[in-house]
């Protein structure tokens, strides 16, 4: 496996190279290791940095093989607009590699573990697409062009705004590397999310926890339309439980439960005040007015992390081990609609 093959890995040599290999997919994951890490690596920070660049430099195999694990593992998250993200930074990487590859080309410095621009066209058809006019700009076919060009937001973009000539439109280097980012993010995107077979998504479980973690924890949920009791987390309903019993909660505890339900755009203040059986709806009202932006929108109120650093996660059950914040926890209960099995199952 080559260096090139690692750092472009979306390529057709590069495909062909993990073929060659014969790399068993489910005996790489069960065992873990470096590909597998790294393969974590590249969703965590695509997801959350939108980058997939890594912070070492691994060996050719192990990087390569990252790219078909991090495939599996964005698939495997689920989370809305991740494989879209992954595809995006995969893509942002490409491309600032390519780009210094091609300066490299055009000095005259290129290696063997560089990409040339022919090279990188030729992977993607485009060859007969692309001709350079020799003034360091290129002529690029319409159809290329519109198709390349239609998930770019600017209006340059629109070819109404551009020159048409003998059907092709000429663009400078700069564009022509954006273009080609949006090849590597096409490509990217193709098949996800992937249909993952149970011995490999069993395998991953754990990696795949740990990122709807840091996912979740990064953006969780700001608003529902609806409430259902059924669905609230363990440490809600025991706060619940304790304001219903007249106990006067500690400002935190009162903080956390009030914040969590204001994310309920049907409740007002005075919904609010009984379902907790308060008995000072001026407080709540006032705490609602905080909570609450111009818009209706709540801020998040505190994580898993915070609600147990005061001593309100109690109760834990088996989905808390895979969220990171109440109204995420909330959020997979209702996404499951599995609100009535769980819930029956947390009454036995
Ligand atoms: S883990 Fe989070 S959702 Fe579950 S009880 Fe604790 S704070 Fe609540």
């Amino acid at each position: 496996m080559q260096r090139l093959h690692a750092r472009y890995p979306f390529l057709s040599a590069a495909r062909e190279a993990v073929e060659a290999a014969d790399v068993d997919l489910v005996a790489l994951v069960q065992e873990g290791g470096p590909a597998v890490e790294r393969g974590v690596e590249r969703v965590r920070r695509a997801l959350l940095e939108g980058t997939a660049e890594s912070e070492e430099r691994l060996g050719a195999r192990a990087e390569l093989l990252s790219y078909p694990v991090a495939r599996v593992l964005v698939s495997l998250v689920d989370a809305p607009g991740a494989t879209e993200k992954y595809a995006r930074a995969e893509a942002a990487l490409a491309q600032r590699r390519f780009t210094a590859d091609f300066q490299e080309e055009r000095s005259l410095q290129s290696g063997g573990e560089t990409l040339s621009l022919q090279q990188l066209l030729a992977d993607f058809d485009l060859s007969g697409d692309v001709r350079p006019t020799g003034d360091g700009r290129f002529d690029v076919a319409v159809t290329a062009y519109l198709r390349l060009s239609s998930g770019l937001e600017g209006e340059h973009w629109r070819l109404v705004r551009r020159t048409l000539s003998d059907g092709t439109v000429p663009v400078t280097s700069d564009e022509l590397e954006t273009l080609l980012r949006e090849a590597v993010r096409e490509r990217v995107a193709d098949g996800l999310p992937l249909n993952v077979p149970d011995p490999i998504a069993d395998a991953l479980s754990e990696e795949v926890g740990r990122l709807r973690t840091a996912v979740a924890d990064a953006d969780p949920p700001r608003s529902f339309a609806e409430f259902e009791v059924e669905a609230l987390p363990p440490c809600v309903d025991a706060l619940i439980d304790r304001a219903r019993d007249g106990e006067d909660l500690p400002d935190n505890s009162r903080f956390a439960l009030v914040g969590f339900l204001a994310a309920f755009e049907e409740l007002d203040a005075h919904d609010i005040t009984a379902v907790c059986g308060f008995d000072d709806p001026e407080r709540v009202r006032y705490q609602l007015g905080r909570l609450r932006d111009d818009r209706g929108v709540a801020f998040a109120p505190p994580s898993c992390a915070t609600m147990q650093a005061y001593g309100d996660c109690v109760n834990q059950d088996d989905l808390c081990a895979e969220i990171a914040h109440p109204l995420s926890y909330y959020a997979r209960r209702t996404e499951d609609g599995d609100t009535d099995a769980e819930a029956d199952s947390a009454a036995d």
